[in-house]
């Protein structure tokens, strides 16, 4: 495996252990170059799963896609690699019970949104924005405000709500009231 800190290849297996549902192996690795610690899944190969995308074209689910998504939204964020990793599985698997060969890929984005929304609420708005590529703001605004709602939510995470809008220039007669009752 390829260490992601210094592009080596050669590791070694520190651990090793299969998931409860036995259908994967996690693998604790170290790398002989750097000694940084990552974590590789072997998944048991099953039926592929295609995506049919909004043009109506399909195509292989790929597990390092959607876990590459997963990724570049929970960006610096407190969020492990291990979680993405688990919540790639979970999506997965949910959307393979729906059964079929194939799911829309509006159904795996709103599997995604659900996940991260359990996860960080910031890291699941930054998916929802790129997801749904702010074509319907009203429907984006609805999923801020409904966070509001969640006590996870608020003061904690104030970047959210960050929007750039231009200063008012603060008006000349603002501080003017502080002269008078000194008599
Ligand atoms: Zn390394």
């Amino acid at each position: 495996m390829r260490c992601v800190r210094c592009g080596n290849h050669e590791d070694k297996v520190i651990d090793s252990r299969s998931n409860k549902d036995g259908m994967s192996i996690r693998r604790r690795r170290q790398c002989l170059k750097c000694d940084h610690r990552f974590t590789t899944y072997e998944a048991l190969e099953q039926r592929e799963l295609y995506v049919i995308k909004r043009d109506k074209t399909r195509e292989p689910l790929e597990r390092a896609k959607l876990l590459q998504s997963l990724s570049k939204a929970a960006e610096k964020r407190p969020i492990s690699r291990e979680t993405l990793e688990e919540s790639v599985d979970g999506i997965i698997s949910e959307l393979e019970e729906i059964g079929g060969a194939e799911v829309e890929a509006s159904r795996i984005g709103l599997a995604v949104m659900r996940k991260l929304k359990a996860i960080d609420p910031v890291a699941y708005v930054r998916y929802a924005s790129v997801y749904r590529s702010f074509q319907d703001v009203g429907e984006f605004l609805n999923e801020i405000q409904n966070m509001n709602d969640d006590p996870m939510h608020g003061t904690h995470h104030p970047e959210l709500f960050k929007v750039k809008e231009p200063k008012p220039k603060p008006s000349a007669g603002a501080a003017k009231t502080l002269s008078s009752s000194s008599t």
